[in-house]
């Protein structure tokens, strides 16, 4: 027998490193010691009073129950009140906050939620993958927006062509960027209002990486800082990033009331909302956040240092950020984002992720993740110094 995939899921471009899995897997399998700079996925623990109240709200039944899709009311009003201290923005727990488990879901149901077969949809490029593959399944139209280093890696709204605008729906943005690790400022998000006020354009800005950063007079903004935002908008921001969840299955998208309602009616026929002694774990976790993100930061910031100056040294250059996990770096001369991942798999058993693997602007850069221990991500930058040096 077989069974035929939706032309939807069959559409999805072809996975294009396949090739370099299938070296991955022969090298683990013959015991050779792989070390990944691939995986945007912390490392450091979830923390311990997170954790306690995950345990101690796991063992009231009340909490096995059905949650619902939009959250529960003490989750929201966290999340309210992370976002008045963090970013001095005033939301509605009832009307301008969803829960969604994990943004990934929230971006992927976003189009479901809005797009008819045919619209357009704006999508960045490179980045994460979610926006363009998460519109194409609802039958949307991506177009690309080029993101480009003598640009800061901003959108330039400029290149966007009418006739496009005038077709479109949402339009995704995410800063500070995966995998670019850019920021953006208020400014930046302010021309974003503009652009989507003239083009009537849902704007969904995906915050995941809001809270780390090395500079505490440089903290990230939220796109709901920009006067109008809510007109036109949500922002998708999760505990994954900023609190090491990314297994809880736990965010949220915050802003425009009706689209919050819209999205809210979707999920309630595709999901039965998180379980709630999650979102109890997730209360914690907001109430206290200055403490976690502090500790994760002095981490990050410690990692990206010798990441840094390991390619200074070795004359690789890379885009200057202290925002995200991510360090985006510019691959030698003679090599494409992937023959040079193959190359330090091949010669030094380190897995990186070619710049292509997320849009055709990415060509030209790979992403060093700064998601594994000190003393691995050490060995890992020796082993990149030995094969090119
Ligand atoms: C990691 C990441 C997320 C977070 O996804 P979750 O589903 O909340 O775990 C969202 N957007 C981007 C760009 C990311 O890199």
């Amino acid at each position: 027998m077989h069974f035929e995939e939706s032309d939807r899921l069959k559409n999805i471009p072809p996975y294009l490193f396949a090739e370099i899995d299938e070296i991955i897997n022969k090298k683990q399998e013959k015991g050779i010691d792989v070390i990944s700079l691939g995986i945007g996925d912390p490392d450091i623990p979830t923390n311990t009073n997170i954790i306690k109240s995950l345990c101690r709200e796991a063992k009231n039944p009340q909490n096995h129950r059905y949650s619902s899709s939009y959250g529960m009311s003490i989750f929201k009003e966290a999340v309210s009140k992370f976002y008045k201290k963090r970013f001095n923005v005033d939301l509605d727990p009832d009307k301008e906050i969803i829960s969604v488990l994990g943004s990934k879901e929230g971006i992927a149901n976003i189009a479901y939620t809005f797009i008819n077969p045919g619209d357009y949809t704006l999508i960045p490029d490179p980045s994460y993958l979610v926006y363009k593959i998460g519109s194409s399944f609802a039958g949307g139209i991506p177009y690309a927006m080029p993101l480009k280093e003598e640009n800061d890696f901003l959108i330039d709204f400029e290149k966007i062509k009418e006739d496009v605008a005038i077709k479109t729906k949402i339009i995704y943005v995410s800063y500070p960027n995966n995998p670019t690790s850019a920021s953006c400022d208020i400014n930046f998000f302010k021309e974003l209002v503009s652009f989507a006020k003239k083009y009537n354009i849902i704007t969904c800005h995906d915050n995941a990486y809001s809270d780390i950063y090395s500079d505490d007079n440089d903290k990230p903004t939220s796109f709901l800082n920009a006067d109008g935002s809510k007109e036109v908008g949500i922002e998708f921001n999760s505990l994954s990033k900023t609190f090491n969840m990314t297994g809880w299955r736990v965010g949220y998208a915050v802003g425009n009331c009706e689209i919050i309602k819209s999205l809210g009616k979707y999920k309630t026929n595709v999901d039965s909302g998180i379980f709630k002694a999650i979102q109890y774990a997730a209360v914690e976790a907001l109430n206290n956040y200055e403490e976690y993100v502090k500790y994760n930061n002095v981490i990050y910031n410690k990692r990206r240092k010798m990441v840094r100056e390991l390619l200074e040294r070795i004359g690789i250059d890379y885009y200057k950020s202290d925002k995200t996990i991510y360090v985006w770096s510019k691959v030698p001369d003679g090599f494409t984002s992937k023959t040079f991942a193959k190359m330090l798999l091949d010669k030094a058993d380190i897995v990186v992720t070619p710049g292509s693997a997320f849009g055709s602007f990415g060509e030209g850069y790979f992403r060093i993740s700064l998601t594994i221990s000190d003393d691995r991500l050490e060995e890992a930058m020796d082993r990149i110094q030995k094969v090119i040096l």
